[in-house]
């Protein structure tokens, strides 16, 4: 019944699910938003390396944001949220239940070295429940003061779900779970129903509006698959060069000759790169990312680095630390993007408690099955009272 159960909402390894034989360690990112100075750097990379046209530059009156949300040509979202005292103090606090409920949290051979910086790849993990030593006191000594004001800013992205809505919706089969362990539309293959936009739980992918060749901009490049063995029989639709023999060519060498918008209609939304995952380079948004605050690998590694990080943090006084997307036991099985947040997901635009559609089932099959035998049950019993 565990296998059964993790299939539909549990940890598992993507992948093998999607029938990939063999199949490369899973990929994924950690997004340390405690380092991120807004520059937006990522935003303008996956722009120009994916060719995805300009969406607006109206100023929205929040902060220095003027995108707004991810969305069919925003597969990168750099989220502004400005926070005064009060609102730190509320996060610190909410931190500090967290931390008290047993967050994971690492106990390193090294305080000192790993206060600097350098030991988090020596830290031992620590399991759920088991604490530092004075993390449940509340707030310690070195707390940190609370500052008058401050901007959040976080790079957001699609997650890479353990268990991805959008793909388990998709009548087509546009949507399919790369080598990689990451979900990719193919835009050639969707048919623009949307059932993956109402799916998603994370708002994240969105069907293209506008007018075909009606607007200026780069225009999307379509998605190579590698290689002819993909499941479901999907490989090699792509409409451009396979990037994992290196042929890839960059789109927005080809927009400027007709300045079209393409895919207007079809769902779009980050592809973790992956014809750049073919050619064995970093994620466009990752490699531009000038502080490190996007870091890209191996998602075992990435989560035990975020886990080493957010210890680190508390360890300085910054108490409000928090991860999201590392549980494996959530109602996505845990995503391939990993954030560390300083406040509640809300704030930052992010579900607190998102879930996919199949984590219901074995419950709605539970009842509904109670419910038949409920309805024969009365059928046997007006039979046998008939009788009398
Ligand atoms: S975040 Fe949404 S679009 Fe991305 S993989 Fe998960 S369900 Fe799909
Ligand atoms: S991984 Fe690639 S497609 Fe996804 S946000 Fe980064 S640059 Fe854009
Ligand atoms: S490139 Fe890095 S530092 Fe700049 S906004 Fe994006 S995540 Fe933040």
């Amino acid at each position: 019944m565990g296998f059964w159960r993790n299939q539909l909402s549990g940890p598992t390894d993507p992948a093998a699910d999607a029938a990939w034989d063999t199949h490369e360690p899973r990929k994924g990112f950690f997004t340390d938003t405690s380092i991120c100075i807004g520059c937006k750097a990522c935003e303008v990379a996956c722009k120009e390396w994916n060719g995805i046209p300009e969406d607006g530059l109206d100023l929205l009156n929040q902060s220095y944001d003027n995108t707004g949300a991810l969305g069919a040509s925003t597969w990168r979202h750099v989220a502004f949220v400005e926070q005064t005292s009060d609102r730190i103090e509320q996060a610190r606090e909410s931190g500090r239940k967290l931390v008290s409920l047993g967050m994971p949290s690492v106990r390193s051979h090294d305080e000192t070295a790993l206060a600097g910086g350098g030991a988090a790849a020596t830290a031992t993990l620590t399991p759920p429940g088991e604490l530092l030593p004075g993390a449940a006191a509340g707030p310690g000594p070195t707390d940190t003061p609370v500052p008058d004001v401050r901007w959040l800013m976080a790079s957001d992205v699609c997650k890479h779900c353990t268990h991805a809505a959008c793909l388990d919706v998709c009548p087509t089969g546009a949507l399919f779970r790369t080598e990689f362990g990451t979900v990719v539309v193919q835009d050639d293959v969707c048919n623009g129903c949307g059932y993956c936009v109402a799916a998603c739980p994370f708002g994240v992918i969105e069907r293209r509006s506008g007018h075909e060749g009606h607007e200026k901009g780069p225009q999307s490049h379509g998605i190579s698959i590698k290689g002819s063995g993909g499941p479901g029989g999907t490989g090699g639709t792509g409409a451009t060069g396979n990037a994992g023999g290196g042929s890839h060519q960059n789109p927005s060498s080809h927009a400027e000759t007709n300045g079209e918008v393409k895919n207007v209609g079809i769902a779009q939304k980050c592809t973790l790169c992956y014809d750049r995952l073919g050619a064995g380079q970093t994620p466009a948004c990752a490699q531009a990312c000038p502080t490190t605050s996007i870091k890209f690998g191996d998602l075992d590694e990435m989560r035990a680095t975020a886990r080493a990080r957010v210890a680190q943090l508390h360890e300085l006084g910054y108490s409000e630390a928090r991860l999201y997307g590392v549980d494996e036991n959530d109602g996505v099985g845990g995503t391939g993007s990993t954030f560390l947040l300083l406040d509640e997901p809300e704030v930052y635009g992010l579900p607190p408690d998102p879930r996919v559609t199949t984590a219901d089932l074995p419950d709605m099959f539970r009842k509904a099955g109670y419910a038949g035998l409920t309805m024969l049950a009365m059928a046997a019993a007006s039979f046998v009272g008939r009788r009398k």
